[in-house]
Formats: C-alpha cells, structure tokens, sequence
C-alpha cells in the first residue's frame, strides 16, 4: 500500500499523528503544495521555506525526501497519487476557512482521507457545551481544555520508505514566490529551530512565566508562536511540559490559542464580519491610520510596538494589545484595518488567532469585559517602567531617562524640538480608562 502524507500546519516529524500514520503503509509519499492561496506574506513565507528545507533534511535523514510542488493541492494530490499508485492520504485537521475547502476538495478524490488530530492541544470540536455547540467564552472553555485528556504522542517515524522514481521538486526561493520586503530581523524557521527555543524556553525562563511575561523590556515569553502557526512545533508537547511551577498563564495562553480555533472552526467569515463599534461609527482617517502603521503617532510605547512589528515580523503580546487599543478605542478605527495591517507583518499571522484577538480588544467580540480601554501611558508606567522597550525600538528616543521616554512632550521646548520624533497625533483622547 502507499500513503500521501499532505503537510499543511505540521512541519515536524515529532509528535506528528499525519505522518506516523502514513509511515505505516509500505511506501509514503511525504508532500506539500505551495499554493498561491497562501503565498501572500513576505515574513510567512520565507518562514514557511525555512521551515520546508528543515523538514525535507529531517525526512531524507530517515531516508525518505519532501516532494514539493506548486499549484492547487487537490489538484496536485491527484496527480502525485496516479503517478504513485497511492490509495489513502493522511493531513492534519485544520479548520481554517481555506483548511476546510481543502479538505472538501481532497474528500472528492479517489483516496481514503484521514484527517488527523496535531495544530491544536485539543481538537476543535471535541469539547462542547451542554447547552450548544461549541464554547463563546473562555473561562469555562479554560475549565474543561484544562481537565481534559489528551492524545497520546506519535512516534517519529524511524524509516520514510517513497516509492520509486518520484522527482522531489525544487524548493523555490522566497523571491521567486512573493514580491515586497521582509522584516529584517527574523526568527529563523523550522522544527530543528523551534525546538531549540523550545527548549531553553523550558530550562530557562518557563518557570518565571506568570511573574514576567507582561514586562515589555524583559521579553521573556517564549516566542513560540510562529512555530506553533506552522507546527514546526507540537502544542501537545509543549502543554505536556509545561505543566507545574509558575507555568499555569504559559498553560492558559495555550489554551487561548486552542479557544480561538474552534470559535473560528464555528465561524469561518470571523475575520470579515463587521462589527460596529460600541458607540457611532467608526473613524476613517487615512493619516492616522497611517502614521499608526508606521509607528509616528508620538506615543512612544504605541509607536515602539508598531516598530518591533515591522523589524522583526513580531510583537510582545502586551504591546500587540496596547496598540490594538490605540487603533479601535483611541483613533476610533476599524479593528479590520489593524487585523489587516498585523497580518501583513506577523510571521505568527493566523487568522483564528488575530482576529479573535482584534475582535477581544476592540470589545466586538467574545469579550466578557467589552468596555475596558488601556490607557497607553499607564500601560507604559506598569509594563515598560525604565522605558527600555521603547529605547530599544525608538532610536530617536534612546538618550531620554525614564521619567521622559514615554512623554516626550512634557520636555523643556529646546529638547523637545531637537528631537526627530512627532507630537502626539491629534485626534488622540483620552476616554474612560481602566487598563
Ligand atoms: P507566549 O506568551 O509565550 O505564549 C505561548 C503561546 O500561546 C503563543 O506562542 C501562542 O501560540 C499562544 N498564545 C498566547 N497568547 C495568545 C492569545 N491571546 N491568543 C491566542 N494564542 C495565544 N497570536 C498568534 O499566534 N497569531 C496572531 O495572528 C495573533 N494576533 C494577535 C493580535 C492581537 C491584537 C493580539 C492582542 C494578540 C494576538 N496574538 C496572536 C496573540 C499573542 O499576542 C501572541 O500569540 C503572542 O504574543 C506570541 O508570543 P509568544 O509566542 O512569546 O507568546
């Protein structure tokens, strides 16, 4: 018998159910499609290729090879399983709205197709509420996600056994496949990277978690998460070993990712549903939402957040709330604008994650406190106090002290004017706050 093995979501062979179950045929034909579909991101997708070249080392290392083709998946499935003489196809279950078309597609195919457990701790779907049919709210999602049991890990595969004569294809390069610029400081892609951070995340910093993960200049938080979007890295194993200690936030925010899929397996329009705003309309203003983009509004801790965006394709989750609140609370501005912008930019990009995320800030959400606004200066006094966060981001702020960096505009006039940096953008108020 021959298998395909279709990797989506899961570039690992670790703790990979796809892959361990079609190592059990005879022959397996291990394969991802570049489809154009999800060719979009610069930062992405040259995360995505590092992340396929790390694979395909780790499949030839047990003597199989990543087939690597470009086009439509079923199409290209289709294809690959006649020139293979395969019978059944195994992926990982991904219910993102393109995850679920695909399988769609795939499902009309002349294959047996199993859909396997792997993006997520816990599936989408496997826990529901008596009274409906999936969870609206976290706490009680966190109270069963938390008592729940899970699957038992894969093996890694100790032979990867291809059938004869398959041309493994090319890996195209980044700039053969995407136009418009990458961060320029990125976190390198792939399984052996991820579990290398990993880790020294466990060994090093996990037991701090719950004291020092808000602190925007400590930036001690695992920098799992683009791993995780392309599951260079097991959730399962990362739960698993996280347990214990000052660990339970670290357990409860991969608890949020796991909330976030299956409201988004519930509702695949999420990211496009409009949402009013709590009170009138929203703004448009072009400037603001530009010089919000660009990180030049003059408020420095917002500004700085939007800077760590674009240097690095990331942002320390305290600054993406602080700026997301700018956007929708302060500016008044679409949460699709900032969902758009984050998306652009964020190796970790996911459309589960960002939207439920965006929607939570601006209160139109599943947010059970949709009235609470962050002011930005006293979120920079709790979580930025010495102002390094903001220095390391704003060189043209690195000489202030901390009683200045996040207010430059209370310096004497001579100071304040030799400085290349902006006054607060107008339009900015200062509402109800109680962040
Ligand atoms: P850690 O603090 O080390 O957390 C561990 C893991 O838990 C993360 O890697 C991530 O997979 C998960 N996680 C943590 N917080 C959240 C959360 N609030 N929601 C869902 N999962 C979470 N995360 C994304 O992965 N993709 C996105 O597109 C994304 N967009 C966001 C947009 C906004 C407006 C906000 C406020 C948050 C967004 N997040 C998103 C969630 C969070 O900011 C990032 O997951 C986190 O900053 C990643 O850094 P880390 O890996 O060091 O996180």
């Amino acid at each position: 018998s021959t298998s395909i093995l279709l990797f989506t979501r899961d570039l690992r062979v670790r703790d990979n159910p796809a892959l361990a179950a079609a190592c059990r045929a005879d022959r397996v034909v291990p394969l991802f499609v570049l489809d154009d579909a999800i060719l979009t991101v610069p930062n992405r997708v040259r995360f995505l290729l590092e992340s396929l070249a790390d694979l395909r080392a780790s499949l030839r290392a047990a003597g199989g090879d990543l087939l690597v083709r470009r086009g439509d998946p079923a199409a290209e499935v289709a294809r690959l399983s006649r020139e293979a003489g395969a019978d059944a196809l195994h992926l990982a279950d991904e219910r993102s709205a393109y995850g679920t078309r695909r399988l769609a597609a795939l499902r009309e195919l002349d294959l047996a197709v199993t859909a396997h457990p792997g993006v997520t701790v816990v599936p989408p779907g496997a826990l529901t509420p008596a009274n409906g049919d999936h969870y609206r709210v976290f706490t009680p999602y966190w109270r069963v996600w938390d008592a729940a049991r899970r699957r038992p890990e894969a093996p890694e595969p100790k032979a990867v056994r291809l059938p004869d004569g398959l041309d493994a294809g090319p890996l195209p390069t980044g700039a053969e496949l995407v136009s418009g610029p990458c961060s320029p400081d990125p976190a390198p892609g792939g399984e052996r990277a991820g579990r290398a951070r990993m880790r020294a995340w466990l060994r090093e910093t996990a037991d701090e978690y719950d004291r020092i993960h808000d602190d925007l200049a400590a930036d001690r938080t695992s920098r799992l998460s683009a791993y995780l979007k392309f599951g260079c890295v097991s959730p399962l194993e990362l739960e698993r070993a996280s347990r214990g200690g000052g660990r339970e936030g670290f357990r409860r925010q991969l608890a949020w990712r796991d909330f976030h899929h299956q409201v988004a397996a519930a509702f695949p329009g999420l990211a496009r549903r409009d949402y009013r705003p709590r009170r009138g309309s929203w703004n448009r203003d072009e400037d603001a939402l530009a010089a919000w983009r660009e990180g030049t509004t003059g408020i420095p801790i917002v500004d700085a957040g939007m800077r760590q965006l674009r240097r690095e394709g990331f942002m320390h989750n305290r600054a993406r709330l602080v700026t997301a609140s700018f956007l929708t609370r302060n500016l008044n501005i679409d949460w699709r604008e900032g969902l758009r912008h984050f998306d652009a930019w964020l190796t970790d990009g996911d459309v589960a994650d960002n939207a439920g995320n965006w929607q939570w800030v601006a209160g139109t959400g599943n947010n059970t406190r949709p009235g609470q606004v962050m002011n930005p200066l006293r979120q920079a006094a709790r979580f930025d106090r010495g102002g390094d966060y903001v220095r390391r981001y704003l060189p043209e702020l690195a000489e202030l002290d901390a009683r200045h960096v996040h207010h430059p505009w209370t310096l004497p006039d001579d100071r304040r004017s030799a400085l290349d940096y902006p006054p607060p953008i107008s339009g900015y108020r200062t509402p109800g706050e109680d962040g």
